[in-house]
């Protein structure tokens, strides 16, 4: 055995997602077919299925709604019959306009570069394996990992808003509301979240293995 390892799928088997026990898989069987899993009942497969094009089509999706997530405003603010709306970087600014600098670096950094760095990263794992890039499969694995490790974080921002909604409206004649680019921006969270998991990251490492 190399240090590469050997995969499941070339030593005979495929692994149930459910119950991770492992179910033999002949090697004649096309790649696409499904086997019931014999332990718990679950579907098995040797690789998600369409994997690449399903990525895509999520990936795809969630850069267009990150367009009005950052063009249109994301608080409207009413004091005094006056209503002001501010899109996510105009929050920032205001933010850091008013000192308080952790907030504004916090949001900075949860609403526009960590989703935008979901996605290329996404994107780069995606051209890469459709390439069928032998390059660093290690790291790609890491980045992958991130990638979707980071998902559960997602949506900090969110409870840093509303935390900061409730502080601002504690004893002031100002009210808070999420705008429109709320919805849109839950979206890019949702849509990113579900393209990890419908990314698979053994793509990766089938070329190294034909490579051999
Ligand atoms: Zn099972």
């Amino acid at each position: 055995m190399s240090e590469r390892g050997l995969s499941a799928a070339a030593a005979g088997f495929a692994r149930c997602d459910v119950c991770e026990s492992l179910v033999p898989w002949r090697r004649d069987m096309p790649p696409d077919s499904e086997r019931c899993c014999p332990r718990c009942g679950s579907v098995v497969r040797l690789r998600r299925p369409n994997s690449i094009g399903r990525t895509w089509a999520l990936v795809l999706s969630a850069y267009v709604m990150y367009v009005p997530a950052n063009l249109f405003a994301m608080t409207a603010i009413s004091q005094l019959g006056s209503t002001e709306r501010d899109t996510i970087l105009g929050g920032v600014l205001e933010l850091l306009a008013a000192g308080w600098y952790p907030v504004a670096v916090l949001i900075f950094i949860a609403s526009i570069t960590v989703p935008l760095g979901k996605l290329l990263c996404l994107t780069g794992l995606l051209i890469s394996v459709q390439r069928r890039s032998p390059w660093r499969p290690r790291d790609r694995t890491v980045l992958y990992r991130v990638v979707e490790q980071i998902g559960r974080w997602s949506m900090l921002d969110v409870f840093v808003l509303t935390l900061l909604i409730a502080l601002v409206q504690l004893g002031s004649l100002m009210t808070v509301e999420v705008g429109r680019a709320g919805t849109f921006f839950a979206s890019v969270v949702v849509l990113t979240i579900l393209a990890a998991k419908s990314f698979d990251p053994r793509l990766i490492w089938d070329v190294m293995e034909e490579e051999k």
